[in-house]
């Protein structure tokens, strides 16, 4: 459980279930919310426990199962409520920071990513090592590389990013998967 702070908002990384997804809790001192809860429920819940503070939100970046398996779970465990269809610009206050929602579609039709001061969460659209599979359901390559484009102008290279799997990189190397498109 690695974890990192952005002006005041903390983001943990917690990989559940087979397909290694990355769940995320994002949190102030006394608010959180937790993104992609995928699968190992216990886990995760276990890991809201040890932080004391009680979830409000769950918000998933798209529908596929390995990002919304433990939804009610933790739900149930938390009282925490599923945030559902949220549209570009659509901003959550956590603490001094925010997490604003981007709707960045391609992977999924429905796929959002999540920007905060120094962050963002940008489920399966983009990996250090490729852009997220658009041969599913609702992927479309022409949707993602209008995501790609537009990640690429307006996310600058400091900024963290927290894929839906694997480790997080810096968008300066995120910039090179952009151009492979
Ligand atoms: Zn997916």
């Amino acid at each position: 459980m690695k974890e990192e702070k952005f002006n005041g908002i903390t983001v943990k990384r917690i990989v559940v279930g087979s397909l290694e997804t990355n769940c995320y809790l994002v949190f102030s001192d006394d608010e959180m919310v937790v993104v992609d809860p995928g699968g190992d429920s216990k886990k995760i819940i276990d890991e809201i426990k040890n932080s004391k503070i009680v979830p409000n939100i769950i918000i998933n970046t798209h529908h596929h199962p390995d990002h919304v398996s433990a939804n009610e779970k933790v739900k149930d465990a938390t009282g925490a409520e599923i945030f559902e269809g949220l549209r570009e610009g659509y901003e959550i206050n956590l603490g001094n920071n925010k997490l604003k929602v981007m709707e960045t579609p391609g992977h999924t039709k429905d796929s959002i990513s999540l920007l905060g001061e120094g962050f963002l969460i940008s489920g399966d659209v983009l990996f250090s090592e490729g852009h997220g599979r658009t041969d599913l359901p609702g992927g479309s390559g022409e949707e993602m590389t209008k995501t790609l484009n537009r990640l690429r102008r307006e996310i600058p290279d400091e900024v963290t990013i927290y894929p839906g799997h694997g480790e997080p990189f810096k968008m300066k190397e995120g910039k090179k998967v952009c151009f492979l498109m």
